[in-house]
Parts: structure tokens; C-alpha cells; sequence
């Protein structure tokens, strides 16, 4: 009888050893994925980081990022390495794209790209200019998003 009590406490902490090793293990992959973008801290992409419209429910419906005060055509700087993309919208105007992995950094209303579609940049790269472009806009200004796995998320949050 001590025997077989002893045979199954065995079994009972093995199996408590696999549950914490899946749990490590799981622990570990979500953190990759958190972390996926970056070696370094990502940098804001104005050097005057001012919000003039957060992100979230506005009189016009859901603002999918964030709106930054900027002149015409002030210096955008890379946030993240990453791989450049170029599109275009009636609303949004003349845009870029910065994707890092799951990571979608996108900037709006622009006046000027300086990097080619498909380009990789550094962090701190110019890549493009601030301006007024598209129909969306009332004034000079970057309206900027960011999301992860095509889901978008308020910008601020990557910075934090
Ligand atoms: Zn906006």
C-alpha cells in the first residue's frame, strides 16, 4: 500500500514538473512576441511630440490613430528599423508604411517620401515629410497609427 502511494506521488510531481515547464515555455513566447520589433526602444517620429487628436471615438467616428501638430513638411524619422511600403487614399492623402514584423507603423497626409517603396531604413532615418495631402485632413499634420498583427492600437502605447 506505502508502495503504490508512493509510485503515484511520483507521478503527481512529475506531471506538476511538465505544468511549470509549458507555463516557462509559454511565458517565454509571449514575450518574443511582444518584443518581436525591437533591439532598441522606439524613437518618436517628430522631434515636438504634440497630440492634437488622440486615438479612439471623435464626433467623426473612430480615429484609428493618433494626429500630431507639424508644420509643412517637417522631417518624419523612422520610429523602428523596418521595411518601407507606399500607398496612397483619397482620405489619408500621400502615405507611408513601416512594418517590422508584426509591427505597422503607417504616417499620413504627407508631402514627401525619402524612402523607396520596399527600402529598408534604419531607426532615426528621414523618410519622409510632414504636409496636407488627402481629403481627411484639416491642416498640416501627421496623422500617425501603429498595429500589430493588422489589429490597430493607439500609437502612445508602443511609445510608452
Ligand atoms: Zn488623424
Amino acid at each position: 500500500m506505502v508502495l503504490v502511494l508512493k509510485k503515484y506521488y511520483l507521478y503527481f510531481i512529475a506531471i506538476i514538473l511538465v505544468i511549470i515547464i509549458i507555463y516557462i515555455i509559454k511565458g517565454k513566447e509571449k514575450k518574443t512576441i511582444v518584443q518581436y520589433t525591437a533591439q532598441s526602444k522606439p524613437i518618436k517620429p517628430l522631434k515636438d511630440w504634440l497630440i492634437t487628436s488622440p486615438y479612439g471615438v471623435r464626433a467623426a467616428g473612430f480615429h484609428n490613430g493618433i494626429d500630431l501638430q507639424a508644420p509643412m513638411s517637417t522631417p518624419v524619422l523612422a520610429p523602428i528599423d523596418g521595411v518601407v511600403s507606399w500607398t496612397d487614399s483619397d482620405a489619408g492623402g500621400m502615405q507611408l508604411l513601416l512594418i517590422n514584423g508584426e509591427v505597422r507603423l503607417g504616417f499620413a497626409h504627407l508631402s514627401s517620401r525619402q524612402a523607396a517603396h520596399g527600402s529598408t531604413v534604419k531607426q532615426g532615418d528621414i523618410i519622409a515629410h510632414t504636409g496636407n495631402s488627402g481629403t481627411h485632413t484639416s491642416g498640416p499634420h501627421l496623422h500617425y497609427t501603429y498595429s500589430v498583427n493588422g489589429i490597430k492600437q493607439d500609437p502612445q502605447t508602443f511609445h510608452a
